[in-house]
């Protein structure tokens, strides 16, 4: 198809997920790809696109990466899926084995879905049966924090708090409690990141003492509140949050959709506050931005509670797609990549580098908390409301995928960006800044 066929029929036939779909007649561009190539996305005529937020956050190692796509080749001439209930098979196992090892055998038991939003569901869902079965039946609520997001669905909804995303269907939902963000943003003058820890850490603590015994579980993303707009904040947060869990007996569930397999510079975020959750939610770059795969890692003592001769007291949650070998087989690939080439060793060079190429961005007058954590860098910009969709274009016009939220403009490239690609980028997005500054 010509780029002019894809667009047509693009708009006529699909209709195109967070999106107003009328924007797309004046000023929102849908852009065609044909094919993508390491960085690189291209449309029919040859035009290129950096994909400098790894197609929302997804792709680790590249488009059509030879490696994955060697492995999916192979697994496609043995199995493509089978039924997860009552059957198994290799690939699933290797990657649970291989995951729970990542986790030092502390979260043992995988259980599989497609997308992070049901990942989100799967830990609410096992927090709260546990509780039931456990006898604890008044410990049935959620706290969230303040701008987190995860997940879409009307459950992962309920622990969702971004008005865009949550307010047109409030009345569907059961919203869960909500406490400060630890957003180091916040810090006032004299004040460090530490600081603001440990004041969300203290609010946390009243609500915990007051509300504990019909609390099942707290839901945080570590490190990096993604859809709030990168809002990072120290791992001190995770240190105390973790230490109130134990002291309230409530569940902790990292959401590391976003922030595992890498992006936050150690394989799991949590890790760099020497802490592990209950329940961690992996998705996203699991599979290395190839397939739909999602999966929630737990701990023996959840596990025993549902190991039972009650039918019931089993977790029966399930989706067709649980455990989709080639789904797994792309997993386990990326996860050879990570081992062969030492990813996050390089990625520390690699982020460090890209850092100090944005650095006269950083100090550009109307720019504001240039952050940084692991491959994620971010920072937001003093300008109207229309700022944002402008650089978008302006970012496109000069080669760049660049997608900001509001006004924070971010970076999350995969983890093949090299010294060029780095100066491509950097270069770009300061002309974006200042052409969509006008
Ligand atoms: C993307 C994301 C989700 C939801 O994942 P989907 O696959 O889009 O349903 C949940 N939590 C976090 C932190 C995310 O970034």
């Amino acid at each position: 198809m010509s780029n002019a066929d894809l667009l047509r029929r693009s708009l006529a036939a699909v209709w195109h997920p967070c999106t107003q779909m009328k924007q797309h007649t004046h000023d929102l561009p849908l852009v065609p790809v044909v094919r993508g190539e390491g960085l690189w996305l291209y449309d029919a005529d040859g035009r290129r696109y950096l994909d400098a937020i790894s197609s929302w956050w997804v792709n680790l190692f590249g488009h059509c990466n030879p490696r994955i796509n060697a492995a999916l080749a192979d697994q496609l001439g043995k199995l493509e899926h089978v039924i997860l209930a009552g059957f198994t098979h290799e690939p699933v196992v290797q990657l649970s084995e291989r995951l729970s090892a990542l986790t030092g055998g502390a979260l043992g038991h995988c259980f599989y879905a497609s997308d992070g939003a049901s990942a989100t569901e799967i830990a609410l869902k096992m927090s709260f049966h546990y509780w039931q079965n456990r006898g604890r039946t008044p410990k049935r609520e959620f706290v969230a924090l303040a701008g987190g997001y995860h997940g879409e669905t009307v459950g992962a909804l309920a622990v969702t708090d971004v008005a865009i995303f949550r307010d047109a269907y409030a009345p569907l939902i059961r919203a869960a409690h909500v406490v400060p963000s630890p957003d180091a943003r916040q810090a006032g003058p004299g004040e460090t990141a530490v600081d603001v820890a440990r004041r969300a850490a203290a609010a946390l603590e009243a609500f915990l003492e007051a509300e504990h015994e019909r609390i099942a579980a707290l839901i945080v993303e570590p490190l990096v509140q993604g859809a709030a707009g990168m809002a990072m904040h120290d791992p001190e947060y995770l240190r105390l949050a973790r230490a109130l869990c134990d002291r309230f007996e409530v569940h902790l569930i990292c959401d590391e959709i976003a922030v595992g397999c890498g992006r936050s510079g150690t394989f799991f975020a949590h890790e760099q506050a020497s802490i592990r959750p209950d329940f961690l939610c992996l998705s996203k770059g699991i599979s290395g931005g190839y397939l739909p795969l999602s999966v929630v890692l737990t701990t023996d003592t959840v596990y025993a509670a549902f190991y039972d001769d009650a039918t019931v007291k089993g977790f029966l949650h399930s989706h067709s797609y649980t455990g989709n070998a080639l789904a797994c087989r792309a997993a386990l690939a990326t996860l050879d990549i990570f081992e062969a080439d030492d990813v996050l060793v390089q990625n520390q060079a690699r982020g460090d580098r890209l850092e100090a190429l944005l650095a006269p961005l950083a100090a550009h007058e109307k720019v504001r908390h240039f952050r940084r954590r692991g491959m994620i860098l971010a920072f937001d910009v003093d300008a109207d409301p229309g700022f944002g969709r402008r650089f978008y274009r302006e970012a496109l016009a000069r080669e760049l995928l660049l997608r900001p939220m509001g006004n924070t403009v971010y970076f999350m490239p995969p983890y093949i960006l090299g010294d060029n690609d780095a100066d491509f980028l950097a270069a770009g997005a300061s002309a974006a800044l200042e052409a969509a500054l006008q």
